[in-house]
């Protein structure tokens, strides 16, 4: 049987685009991307690159008060959002050119329209036309989700707050994951008064509980009105705001709402359930961990199967994929040890377990130190830093690596590299310290917080 290509695939964000991209120009694969939307996925368009600059712009006020403690003659005025929104869209468009002439290069053809899946082999554009490949990859990423109750409230979500024409004198956000934590402190610190409501007893749950304790405390400290325990249970429009009665506390009125309660795998009518395909909790197109489906034509990659929805995963994920079906190396990515960071303010960088998760698996030692550093201790403040190492006892393994710091991201990469190599604490410990840094706590840490088991 012959196929107009050997490979198609459907969404041009991070995942499909480095699949496209490998199979075609490293490959020799026949291959076209169908993207319905801007091309680069949410990474590039509404989520990781304007959240990133937004970070930047909001750390600006707390860096001029503290250059004022330094001796500066430092004011720093209002912010010109629209200034600053206009940039921030041009360079927008500039990345998502970018991603477009790097498929164009590759030889990869570009179908700007949203495409289904019709049969094992069959792709239909939106204008009725009809494709055939040898395989088809479905990477259609995920969209932010409003409980049910709230959806025709005119809340916003990620998705709108890159969009918003002002920034509003106050907002409401709701959730404690990556999302509603990271924009918190961003809105703080753009110096809209912030109020985050989260359902559980603190943020970010899943990652380690000191850190996770740290944060609160910071961002709080930041100014960010963090309420725990704390959910809508009404809510209206009023004079062009909106009042919110929350489950506790008393009621208020903010000019925004955002929405940060989780996202939801892209694969509504994709077609996939009349081909028999039958899909996961919450949406997610199942696969194995060389991202095929049940059908064996049919692969999936990034945030459409909801594994770890990360860019760097799923651009393993999509460039795995391309290694296997078209490199002739079966090759999938192990999604066992994923550093990642958290941009609130201060920043999180995070790998392995958490001090919960690990002692539940055996013997663990505990290093942890929480201090002043030096650039703002210098000028009175109180803000404080975490660094984490969660050790073995029988193998002396590195397990897990914690740190709640400015530039806390930056950090974790380089620590990710001998924890990934399988580092011990005597590795660590025989590392020369470079001093005067934060990040010297990670090799200088000689006596263990707290151990657990025998
Ligand atoms: P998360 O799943 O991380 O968090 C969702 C939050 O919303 C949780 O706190 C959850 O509470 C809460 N929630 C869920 N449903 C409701 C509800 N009905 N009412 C009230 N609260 C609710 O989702 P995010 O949207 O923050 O992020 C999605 C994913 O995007 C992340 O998991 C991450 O993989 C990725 N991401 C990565 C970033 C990075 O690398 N820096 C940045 C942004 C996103 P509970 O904890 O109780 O379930």
């Amino acid at each position: 049987m012959t196929f107009d290509y050997d490979l198609f695939v459907i969404g041009g964000g991070s995942g499909g685009v480095r699949a496209a991209r490998i199979a075609s120009s490293q490959y020799g694969a026949k291959v076209a991307l169908a993207e319905e939307y801007r091309m680069g996925g949410t990474c590039v368009i509404r989520g990781c690159v304007p959240k990133k600059l937004m970070v930047f712009a909001s750390s600006f006020p707390g860096e001029v008060a503290d250059a004022q403690a330094y001796g500066w003659d430092a004011q720093i005025g209002a912010l010109d959002w629209q200034a600053f929104h206009t940039r921030l869209r041009a360079e927008l468009t500039r990345l998502e050119g970018a991603y477009r002439g790097n498929l164009e290069r590759a030889g990869v053809t570009i179908h700007d329209s949203r495409a289904t899946v019709t049969g094992p082999h069959e792709v239909r554009l939106a204008d009725g036309r009809e494709v055939t490949a040898r395989h088809i990859l479905i990477a259609t990423g995920g969209r932010p989700v409003v409980p049910e109750k709230w959806r025709d409230a005119g809340c916003m979500t990620s998705n709108e707050v890159f969009e918003m024409p002002a920034l509003p004198k106050s907002i409401l956000i709701v959730g404690g994951g990556y999302i509603a934590s990271e924009f918190a402190c961003i809105l703080n610190g753009l110096g809209v008064e912030t109020t985050q409501f989260y359902r559980g007893a603190q943020i970010l749950r899943g990652f380690d509980e000191e850190a996770r304790g740290h944060i609160a405390g910071e961002m709080v400290a930041n100014g960010v009105d963090l309420r725990l325990g704390t959910d809508i249970l009404e809510m209206e429009r009023r004079d062009g705001q909106t009042w919110v009665k929350p489950t506790t506390g008393a009621a208020a009125t903010y000019d925004a709402v955002m929405f940060a309660t989780g996202r939801r795998p892209n694969s509504d009518d994709l077609g996939l359930e009349a081909l028999g395909l039958k899909l996961g909790p919450n949406g997610a197109i199942p696969v194995d961990r060389y991202s095929q489906t049940a059908i064996p034509s049919i692969f999936a990659v990034g945030d459409v199967t909801d594994r770890a929805n990360l860019t760097p995963v799923a651009i393993r994920e999509g460039h795995a994929f391309a290694d296997t079906v078209f490199g002739g190396k079966p090759t999938f990515f192990d999604h066992g040890l994923i550093p990642t960071a958290i941009f609130t303010q201060p920043e999180f960088g995070t790998i392995g377990l958490s001090e919960e998760a690990a002692r539940d698996q055996g013997p663990v030692d505990v290093y942890c130190a929480a201090f002043r550093p030096m650039r703002t201790a210098f000028i009175g403040r109180d803000k404080r830093t975490m660094m984490k190492l969660i050790v073995c006892r029988q193998t002396d393994k590195v397990l897990g690596c914690h740190i709640v710091a400015d530039h806390a991201g930056e950090m974790i990469q380089l620590a990710a590299v001998a924890i990934a190599m399988g580092a011990s604490k005597a590795d660590f410990d025989r590392t020369l310290a470079v001093h005067p840094t934060m990040a010297e706590e990670l090799v200088t840490m000689r006596t263990a917080t707290r151990s657990y088991g025998e």
